[in-house]
């Protein structure tokens, strides 16, 4: 068994009830072995950036603490997509979970299905806030501080989920 790690998890949703779905999700991680799920953050709408008309996204982070390595703690988020009736088909199509590593301690991987820090974050505002809700002095493995990634990010197209749903 590896030694604990930090990691931070993006989850999103814009199929079958969103609200519904994430909540379920964080259940779910709140079950994985070996993990503890210490925080998560509040969520936010952002219209979708994928192909075609989509409904809006939900998107939260979830802070976990985990002896299982990345991998296999990317192979758990993924039995937890399926249990939840991902269909994977087009590229960024509408989903009903979908469950990122976005950071696991301070490791850097960088394999054919598993790159860490995930390579999108600095350019997504929906991982972005709710990441500095949790941390706001969080610095990636690289020596970037979140604040920049934020300073540079398009503020625009969010906003905090308010009621619920
Ligand atoms: P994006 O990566 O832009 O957020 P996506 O989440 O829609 O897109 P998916 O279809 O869910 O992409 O996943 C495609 C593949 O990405 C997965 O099969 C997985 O192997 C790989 N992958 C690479 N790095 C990561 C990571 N840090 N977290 C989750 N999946 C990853
Ligand atoms: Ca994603
Ligand atoms: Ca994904």
């Amino acid at each position: 068994m590896s030694a604990e790690a930090t990691a931070f998890i993006a989850i999103g949703s814009n199929l079958g009830n969103p609200r519904r779905q994430v909540d379920r999700a964080i259940a779910a991680l709140a079950k994985l072995p070996d993990s503890q799920l210490v925080a998560v953050s509040p969520w936010y709408r952002s219209a979708a950036i994928g192909p075609g008309e989509q409904p809006d996204y939900l998107n939260g982070v979830a802070e976990l603490h985990t002896r299982l390595p990345a991998r296999l703690l990317l192979a758990a988020l993924q039995s937890i997509e399926q249990a939840q009736g991902r269909q994977r088909n087009q590229r960024w199509a509408a989903r009903t979970l979908d469950l990122d590593i976005l950071l696991y301690g301070d490791q850097v991987v960088t394999e054919p299905d598993l790159t860490v820090p995930h390579p999108r974050l600095a350019e997504r505002n929906f991982v972005l806030y709710p990441l500095a809700d949790l941390v706001p002095t969080l610095v990636l493995p690289n020596g970037t501080p979140l604040t920049e990634l934020l300073a540079k990010c398009e503020s625009g197209g969010i906003v905090r989920d308010s009621d619920g749903e």
